[in-house]
């Protein structure tokens, strides 16, 4: 499949990994658009958050737990947890992704 994250995971193009299991992956986003700014990506592709459900959703559940432990690391104790859903929510990517923004006072304009 032609995926940017998929191959991410796999390897085949370069990220700086924060975090990693058998079940997801943390990186440094290309463009951060905050001093801390990770996508956070299950392993399964799934497209983006509108393909969740009670099938897959376990790994989703594992991610908001793994969140926590990267945001403490980053010494994040105020961040922001982002899923932008379709392309008109501008999503670029469709391989579902969590972004954990902070590091900074955030604007709190949501859309
Ligand atoms: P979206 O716009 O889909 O919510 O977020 C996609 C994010 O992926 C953007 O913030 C963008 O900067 C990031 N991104 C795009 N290509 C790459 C890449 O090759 N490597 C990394 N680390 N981030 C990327
Ligand atoms: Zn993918």
């Amino acid at each position: 499949m032609d995926c940017l994250f998929c191959k991410i995971i796999a390897g085949e193009i370069p990220s700086t990994k924060v975090y990693e299991d058998e079940l997801c992956l943390a990186f440094r986003d290309i463009a951060p658009q905050a001093p801390v700014h990770i996508l956070v990506i299950p392993k399964q592709h799934l497209a983006s958050a509108n393909e969740i459900n009670a099938q897959n959703s376990t790994v989703i559940a594992h991610i908001f737990a793994c969140i926590p432990q990267i945001a403490e690391k980053e010494g994040l104790s105020s961040y922001r947890i982002v899923s932008n859903c379709g392309t008109d929510a501008g999503q670029t990517v469709h391989h579902l992704h969590f972004h954990i923004l902070g590091g900074k006072v955030l604007n709190t304009e949501m859309a």
